[in-house]
């Protein structure tokens, strides 16, 4: 019996964990993380022409266009890598989002196997970002406290180095959960209503989130 492919979107409001168990999932199940923040953010620091249209939305927490970010993201599914399946991490942020990549999914015979939904309240979400640190790298993230990188500044997955992401400042931080309320979060009734919608309890420890998401990976194949 051929194997399905494992077509997947990670939905949460920033720093609910979606980076982290994604990367989790990349390495058990050999498919690529597409996470459109990355995406952005490596085209800010190439000074490319879309780097400098996006970066003024990123700074203030707003999102980048829907046509910017649809382009960018259907760009990156074209990869070869792509072909078995993939996880949208960031992806989508709006309905319209949704739509255009719900459309071309099924042009291209890649049809969505689920949504996997991080709830987590706002409360515990801006002491995550405060004291989260990224890895230069390979985008992994850390926490000040529950978090730590064995060795102070230093990723222990590539021993790049960790920084603060400009938007995780409180101010920042509270626009970017409001978007996150006003626009995305209507997804969540979106993809329920197409009954590809699991949720899982985000503020749980990140191995039992883990494991969680394998089982409900598990029932789609
Ligand atoms: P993230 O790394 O996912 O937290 O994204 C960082 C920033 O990139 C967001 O605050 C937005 O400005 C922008 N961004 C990332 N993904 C999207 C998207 N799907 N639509 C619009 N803007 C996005």
């Amino acid at each position: 019996m051929s194997k399905r492919n494992l077509n997947l979107i990670f939905l949460g409001p920033p720093g609910a964990g979606k980076g982290t168990q994604a990367k989790m999932i990349v390495d058990k199940y050999s498919i690529p993380q597409l996470s459109t923040g990355d995406l952005m953010r490596a085209a800010v620091s190439s000074g490319s022409s879309i780097g400098d249209e996006v970066k003024g939305y990123m700074a203030s927490g707003a999102l980048v266009p829907d046509a910017l970010v649809v382009d960018i993201l259907l760009d990156r599914l074209s990869g070869d890598d792509c072909r078995d399946g993939f996880i949208l991490d960031g992806f989508p942020r709006t309905v319209a989002q949704a739509e255009s990549l719900e459309k071309a999914l099924v042009s291209r015979g890649m049809p969505l196997s689920g949504v996997v939904a991080m709830i987590v309240p706002d409360e515990a979400l801006l002491g995550r970002l405060t004291a989260r640190r990224i890895c230069r790298g390979c985008s992994a993230s850390y926490h000040l406290e529950f978090l730590k990188p064995k060795v102070d500044g230093v990723c222990d997955r590539c021993q790049g180095e960790l920084y603060q992401r400009k938007d995780d400042s409180e101010e920042v931080i509270l626009n970017r959960l409001k978007v996150y309320h006003d626009q995305t979060s209507p997804l969540i009734d979106f993809y329920q209503k197409q009954k590809k919608l699991y949720t899982v309890d985000g503020n749980n420890k990140i191995e039992m989130i883990f494991s969680e998401i394998c089982d409900i990976i598990d029932s789609l194949n």
